[in-house]
């Protein structure tokens, strides 16, 4: 016997048929003697309209308030599901964030997870009952407000809950069947991942791969979760995220991933004196401007020019900031280009060989790609690119790195 705790996204509850068919597969776990608690999101695009209705009313509109509104579509899935297992004789009740309880910080729309009380769940579990806990929420006991974790943070909820009841493992359910070297719309032949470390996972979440919610790899790999990615459609293993040590062959790369949510700023002309670096990206952090990838070059006439990526969501803010700052940093122009992509091969493999960069480098100089920017970490090397350039690097590095697999 087992416990595990089994999370289905917005796709798998869809709508009642795929609701039953939920409520169907948590029947076959509970039937073959495990415990288990489900953790849901919203049906599919609830949460996007309500997040819309709330900025109809007001652009502005009151942090609690949009928690009170788009939490409520997990509230709705929790109850449906209940009353579908119950249909097929299963024991189960819903439970809100409030209810366990899952306490936040009051970050209203992105609270933090500070504590959550899994003694109710594991006291009905024991007593046989299936808890339905809505994803996405939590309650901020100061001002005794409801909260939300982020977008996509049911995933954070699941693994938060698998954390709290001691679940053996944390089943998340979704509309893939699991992890892939790449993604499979690109590269036909990427491989399933049988396992993969949270080091790689995290990583490749959060350089686009967008199957887990980075936040939610974070705590797993914090808590030692055992994750399990699988699909709610089809009836075959997934791909688990688990400690390294229980990887027995490590490939050198696990995966490529790709982002195009990025955009490359360059400052021309920068004075090449102690302290720019700091005021440059000193003044962006002040307007919460993330900064990812950086380049500088040696400046030969007492200036230089720098370039980096922010997020694209952010690129109006970081040009006015640096307008702002034009006097006091002293550069000639700032050039934006939201044309790029980010391409990044991630391997916990890398620690212990060398030349990884330079494959990546070869294979895309042999399809005449110009590499704008390079960053490189433990375990990953990520190229900025023009964004007309992604697929066909992301399928010669694939090939590169030997992970192509039967055709
Ligand atoms: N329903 C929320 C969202 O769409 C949370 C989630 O599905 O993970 O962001
Ligand atoms: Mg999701």
């Amino acid at each position: 016997m087992a416990r595990i705790v089994m999370k289905f996204g917005g796709t798998s509850v869809a709508d009642l048929d795929r609701i039953r068919n939920v409520a169907d597969r948590v029947k076959r776990e509970v039937e073959a003697g495990n415990e288990v608690a489900v953790v849901v999101s919203a049906m599919a695009g609830v949460t996007n309209q309500l997040v819309k209705w709330c900025q109809e009313l007001s652009p502005l509109h009151d942090a609690r308030e949009y928690d009170a509104v788009v939490a409520t579509g997990e509230q709705v899935t929790t109850g449906l599901l209940a009353i579908a297992l119950q249909t097929i004789g299963i024991d189960a009740r819903s439970w809100q964030g409030w209810q366990v309880p899952i306490t936040t910080d009051g970050a209203h729309g992105k609270a933090r997870v500070e504590a959550i009380d899994g003694s109710l769940l594991i006291e009905r579990m024991a007593q046989g009952q299936v808890p339905v806990v809505a994803g996405f929420q939590g309650v901020e006991p100061a001002r005794n407000r409801i909260t939300t974790l982020g977008r996509g943070g049911s995933d954070l909820s699941a693994v938060a809950i698998a954390a709290a009841v001691q679940a053996d493992r944390c089943d998340i359910y979704t509309d893939v069947d699991g992890i892939y070297t790449t993604d499979p719309r690109i590269v036909p032949r990427a491989r399933k991942l049988e396992k993969i470390s949270y080091e790689e996972m995290l990583e490749l979440a959060s350089v686009g791969a967008k199957v887990l919610q980075t936040r939610s790899v974070e705590l797993a790999m914090k808590q030692r979760v055992r994750v399990q990615v699988l699909s709610s459609f089809e009836d075959k293993p997934g791909s688990l995220v688990v400690d390294e040590d229980e990887i027995v062959e490590q490939p050198v790369v696990s995966g490529i991933a790709y982002s195009r949510d990025d955009a490359k700023v360059t400052l021309r002309r920068v004075p090449d004196r102690p302290g720019i670096a700091a005021a440059v990206f000193g003044a962006l952090a002040a307007a919460n401007v993330n900064v990812d990838m950086i380049v500088q070059n040696i400046g030969a006439d007492g200036s230089t020019d720098m370039t980096f990526t922010v997020g694209k969501a952010d690129l109006a803010r970081a040009r006015v900031t640096l307008e702002r700052a034009q006097a006091d940093l002293g550069h000639e122009a700032i050039i934006a280009d939201p044309d790029v992509a980010k391409i990044s091969v991630v391997g916990i493999g890398m620690r212990s060989h060398a030349g990884i960069a330079n494959t990546m480098f070869k294979a895309l100089a042999e399809k005449n790609i110009n590499i704008q920017v390079i960053s490189t970490s433990e375990i990953k090397v990520s190229v900025l690119v023009g964004v007309e350039y992604t697929e066909l690097a992301v399928r010669a590095l694939h090939t590169a790195y030997g992970l192509d697999g039967p055709g």
